[in-house]
């Protein structure tokens, strides 16, 4: 109940009478009033004026259930949420609840991740209530091949979630972090379960560092977070929700061919290595070129003298010459 008055509160820009609410949700006026009393306990701030109604004024950055459906305008993004206050990795749990049967569109959420994940084994810094720790179960009719452009799709989701909700400009460093002022704000782990020629589900992990106000020394001079770049505090639900709606729009194009040529150009647009000078580490022998953009299936272009190479994510990495970018 609760979360359907507070989306109702939401959706309303001004009063809305208690009458009204106990009508649409069939609820009795105390019904009513003691949603409004825990909302308020749980740090919102509600105006409630005679004759008048309810009306929303503020809203703390909260995580759960309730506050993650009030916000919710994606058409099958969540329709079912988990939310965790700990996890070990949304990724590991979105795994368990896809093994279980979790459908399409599934979305796990945490308030904190203790064995948050990065590529190849390195780790996420997750602390408690500063950021997004999300996973997207997805379980699309492609073949297994396809499944790591899914990475671009979620990096170009998350740089318009970003931009709509704050006022900055973030970029994409090829192939799964977001950058702004040349830092780390977000990191994207697409995982899958398959077999050679069948999905069974990809989990597309998405951390994004929201009201952090330092970093552990490791990766201070690479790491940045919202409130630190914006100087104020974005609301996470709506973080989320504007990152599942945007994914919701370009993962459709996606499947309409199977590869990114219908989001390549916009890709490439927000590509912070774009015409840049790149240090790929590949394991056999690190080199050095200039990152061109990327393909339809997501594979950086590198002009070494002349010759381009078609750099795919699988097992290397993409510095800049004097550092992360
Ligand atoms: P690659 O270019 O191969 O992706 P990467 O260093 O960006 O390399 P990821 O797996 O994308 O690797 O991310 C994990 C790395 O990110 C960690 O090894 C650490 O250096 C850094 N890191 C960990 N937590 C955070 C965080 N909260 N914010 C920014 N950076 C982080």
């Amino acid at each position: 109940m609760r979360a359907e008055i507070l989306a109702a509160l939401r959706e309303e820009s001004g009063y809305i009478s208690g009458q009204e609410l106990c009508e649409r949700f069939g609820v009795s006026r105390t019904a009513v009033w003691k949603s409004i009393n825990q909302l308020k306990k749980q740090g919102y701030e509600i105006e409630a004026v005679t004759n008048k109604g309810y009306r929303i004024v503020s809203a703390p950055d909260l995580l759960n259930e309730n506050e993650l459906m009030s916000v919710q305008k994606t058409e099958w993004i969540g329709k079912k949420i988990y939310y965790y206050d700990v996890l070990d990795s949304t990724n590991i749990q979105a795994g368990r609840l896809a093994q279980e049967g979790a459908d399409h569109g599934t979305l796990v959420v945490a308030g904190r991740q203790e064995a948050g994940k990065g590529r190849r084994g390195r780790g996420w810094e997750s602390p408690a209530d500063t950021g997004v720790f999300m996973t997207l179960i997805l379980r699309p009719e492609i073949e297994p091949g396809n499944a790591s452009m899914l990475t671009l799709v979620a990096a170009l989701a998350v740089v318009k979630g970003i931009a709509a909700l704050t006022q900055l400009k973030p970029l994409i460093k090829w192939p799964n972090d977001i950058v702004v002022n040349k830092k780390k704000v977000c990191g994207i782990l697409t995982e899958m379960d398959a077999q050679i020629d069948y999905v069974n589900h990809i989990v597309v992990g998405i951390g994004i560092n929201v009201q952090n106000r330092e970093f552990p020394d490791e990766i201070d001079k690479i790491a940045t977070s919202l409130y630190l770049e914006c100087g104020r505090k974005t609301n996470r639900a709506a973080l989320i929700e504007a990152v599942c709606e945007e994914f919701e729009r370009y993962y459709e194009k996606y499947m309409e061919t199977q590869d990114l040529s219908r989001i390549v150009e916009e890709y490439n647009h927000f590509l912070i290595n774009f015409n840049q000078k790149v240090r790929i580490l590949d394991p056999r022998e690190p080199y050095e070129g200039i990152a061109l953009g990327v393909t339809n299936r997501g594979e950086l272009i590198v002009d070494t003298d002349g010759k381009r190479r078609l750099v795919s994510s699988g097992e290397v990495s993409v510095r800049g010459v004097y550092g992360y970018v």
